[in-house]
């Protein structure tokens, strides 16, 4: 490879994206190409999602693992290196790099199938540096191989939003051809919504902003009403994605027998007192879903493939990533904002 150096995005002093008379909390600069280490590939990075985390990293919510962390952790590109004892990969090939980084693979947790429970986890965009530049190293067993005839842009939100969505589909244990579900409808719950309908599900939307009622119908659900609403049949199971306490309750309350809520978010603001009677009994459960397992990721792009499950994309070329970032947090734009280098 004869290029050397690249442009990347660094976290200098975390702080608001839309601070005013204030530099902003990450800066573009010129840097060598990273070198990978052992078992490590090179990616050229053609597209790099933005999601929420990287505002939390950039503007401190979220405190950095190590000092001028490179943010992003939906990253689509190809093959431009290897470190020492890789194999199986070809250069070239399509990549994708998410959320999750590598675990210890000796704790119980990794040790019994849960990896993503892993106390020594480490992240992309947050322990390494990540896609918000041209070029990003990975550990090769954890990178994700993608598909060649989808464009970078459309793949790039399925390797975090698409990925932990679908973790908390699998948590919700839908049976199959079940009546599911969903509370709230943004990036996340869209993708889950486009597999859960693929493989048979019944998917019933509950959201207060009409725009996504619109999507979620166009995209196939069999209904669309209000978050608050109950929806048209007992639910098999349910995904809470928004994250108001207060819909627990109200989502326990519209499950059969046996149902069970998975609560996508990192945060939710507090749960009201529930009522035994009506709201847990018949065996209801409450499932907290957290980050995923690399078989969640690759179970996740193989059904998304096989379903063309496609995102609402919204391209900045990567010179206006603090913009993305501003737009995000504003919620200026429908979709996801992708950088393009
Ligand atoms: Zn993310
Ligand atoms: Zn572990």
């Amino acid at each position: 490879m004869d290029v050397t150096t690249m442009r990347a995005w660094r976290v200098t002093t975390p702080g608001p994206v839309d601070g005013a008379g204030t530099a902003p909390p990450l800066a573009l600069s010129e840097a060598p190409v990273p070198v990978p280490a052992p078992g490590e590939l090179l990616v050229r990075v053609e597209a790099c999602g933005v999601c929420r985390t990287d505002l939390h990293v950039t503007e401190g919510d979220l405190s950095v693992h190590h000092d001028h962390v490179v943010p992003g952790h939906e990253v689509v590109g190809r093959i431009a290196g290897y470190g020492r004892a890789v194999s199986g990969w070809e250069q070239g090939e399509r990549v994708g790099v998410a959320w999750l980084r590598s675990t210890c693979g000796r704790c119980r947790w990794c040790l019994r199938g849960t990896e993503n429970l892993c106390p020594y986890a480490r992240f992309t965009g947050w322990d390494g540096d990540g896609g918000y530049a041209e070029y990003v190293t990975v550990p090769a067993d954890y990178a994700y191989r993608l598909p060649d005839d989808v464009p970078a842009v459309d793949l790039a939100p399925l390797l975090c939003a698409g990925i932990i969505g679908f973790r908390a589909l699998r948590r919700a244990a839908l049976p199959e051809g079940g009546r599911l579900g969903l509370y709230g409808f943004g990036g996340s719950a869209h993708l889950c919504a486009q597999v859960a309908i693929g493989e048979g599900a019944t998917v019933h939307v509950l959201t207060r902003e009409p725009a996504a009622q619109r999507l979620a119908l166009a995209l196939g659900a069999a209904s669309a009403g209000g978050a608050y609403d109950a929806p048209p049949e007992p639910l098999d199971a349910a995904v809470l994605f928004a994250p108001v306490g207060d819909l627990v309750p109200v989502a326990l309350r519209a499950l059969d027998r046996g149902g069970i809520l998975s609560i996508a978010g990192i945060h939710l603001s507090d749960v009201p007192p529930l009522t035994y009677e009506s709201e847990l009994f018949y065996e209801k459960e409450i499932r907290s879903v957290t980050a995923n397992t690399r078989d969640d990721g690759r179970t996740f792009l193989a059904l998304a493939a096989r379903h063309g499950v496609r995102a609402t994309t919204h391209p900045y070329p990567l010179d206006r990533a603090v913009e993305a970032l501003r737009d995000l947090k504003a919620g200026r734009f429908d979709g996801a904002a992708v950088l393009v280098p």
